[in-house]
This record gives structure tokens, C-alpha cells and sequence, in this order.
């Protein structure tokens, strides 16, 4: 069969895409895709994890609640890897929220069915451990990102990040969620999108985010970007769609 005819070239999300073929027959039966959209929660804290989600298309944020009922943004899920983590590692919830940021679709499991069919040493089971271990990566430099380097800089690598997820230099945004992804006050997203579309890297207009310069977004990123993105590669770069 040639590449062009091949189904599996029409797998979006790359950890799906990187199963060996008669695993990924075997799975997809118990799978179903939906649409994600905007707002949509994933799961929500405290409760019982319904589904796990292999997104094929826009973002997924991971968010840390507290009491007066801000969030904060600790991590993002796009095509590279899967909503519902906690599943894969015996938990059935988290005080954590994950909630679709940015409009797309993918592929649901129910968490028990993914519970019973994916089991320690299966295919998807091996490349989940090494995707835990590369979100952790993210979320751990998040969290040195977010107290050791500028708005400026933790601005830019997001976008970079998200660029890379949505696959595309254009993605909608609110200003509530750009709020959620810096720890900051909506007055100061204010600024610093100005500050950066001044810049000349990005249009910022009617809840549409256009990346214009991607060299000037790295070039003003912190090492944060460069870093996480190496370790999805070194870790997840030996199966073909990760390359
Ligand atoms: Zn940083």
C-alpha cells in the first residue's frame, strides 16, 4: 500500500498515530470521536474522570483552582498526547480541572474501558509512561517559568507552545484564558499582548490570536520553550510521529 493510501496517515493525534498498526485496530473500536469544544469541561475537580481524550485537533488546559475561585493554567494537551492522565495511573479524580481552551476534536475512551484495555506493558501503556514523564517536564519548568521569568517571556513561549499544538500561527483566544495561562490580572494581558503586538510579533483583535513573527517570539521566549519541546522529542521522538 502506498503512503497515500494508507488510513493511518490520517491519524491526528501522534500518540494514537504511533501505535503499532494492529494495536491501534484493536483500540478503535472502543473509541468514538468527538467534537471539543470551546469551554467544554474534560473533567472537573473532585469528580469522577468519565473519559479520556486523545485530542486530533486544538488545546486542552490544565487547570489549578483555588479557593476564591481563580485558575491557573499548569499545563496545556493539544495532539501529542491525552486528556485524562490520572486514569492511566490508577486515579478516578483530581482537585485539578482540564477544559478545552482552544475548539478542536479527538478521540474518546471511557476511562473504565480504558482502565481494562490498556494494560501495564501494552503499547499505548509504554508510550503513556514516557508522555507522563514529558508532561511532567512541562508542567515542572511551568512552574520555575512562572516564577523566575518575565510576562514578556512566559507570553511568548506559550504562544510557541500553542503554535505548536494547534498546529496552525493562528488559534481564537479569550482574555480569560490568556489570564488563566500567565497567573496574572486581565489588565495586565492588556499589556502585555500591546506590548508584544507593538513588537510586530503577533495581532491580538476580536478574540483571534495571529502569530506574525516566530522568530521574534522565540528570540523574546524564555529557554522554557526550547527545553520542554526538546524532551517531548528526546522522549517520545524514537516512535516515527513524534519526529
Ligand atoms: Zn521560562
Amino acid at each position: 500500500m502506498c503512503a497515500s493510501q494508507n488510513p493511518r496517515n490520517s491519524i491526528k493525534n501522534r500518540l494514537l498515530a504511533a501505535l503499532p498498526p494492529e494495536e491501534y485496530e484493536r483500540l478503535l473500536p472502543y473509541m468514538e470521536l468527538v467534537s471539543l469544544d470551546f469551554k467544554q469541561i474534560l473533567y472537573a475537580p473532585n469528580e469522577p474522570i468519565q473519559y479520556v481524550y486523545f485530542p486530533n485537533s486544538g488545546v486542552g488546559s490544565l487547570l489549578s483552582l483555588v479557593e476564591s475561585g481563580d485558575a491557573v493554567e499548569v499545563g496545556t494537551v493539544g495532539n501529542e498526547g491525552m486528556v485524562g492522565l490520572p486514569v492511566f495511573l490508577g486515579a478516578n479524580s483530581i482537585p485539578g480541572e482540564a477544559i478545552q481552551q482552544i475548539p478542536g476534536e479527538g478521540m474518546r475512551m471511557g476511562a473504565d474501558v480504558f482502565q481494562r484495555e490498556v494494560t501495564p506493558g501494552s503499547p499505548l501503556y509504554r508510550l503513556l509512561q514516557l508522555y507522563t514523564q514529558a508532561l511532567f517536564n512541562l508542567i515542572a519548568q511551568s512552574s520555575a517559568c512562572n516564577r523566575l521569568h518575565s510576562i514578556e517571556q512566559r507570553f511568548c513561549r506559550w504562544m510557541l507552545m500553542t503554535r505548536d499544538r494547534v498546529g496552525a500561527d493562528q488559534f481564537p483566544l479569550t482574555q480569560e484564558f490568556l489570564a488563566q495561562m500567565l497567573g496574572v490580572r486581565r489588565a495586565s494581558v492588556s499589556e502585555v499582548a500591546a506590548t508584544i503586538a507593538r513588537a510586530g510579533f503577533i495581532s491580538y483583535k476580536y478574540g483571534k490570536m495571529t502569530l506574525l513573527d516566530t522568530e521574534g517570539l522565540e528570540s523574546t521566549s524564555c529557554e522554557c520553550y526550547a527545553i520542554v519541546k526538546r524532551e517531548f522529542e528526546r522522549l517520545l521522538g524514537g516512535n516515527s510521529a513524534f519526529s
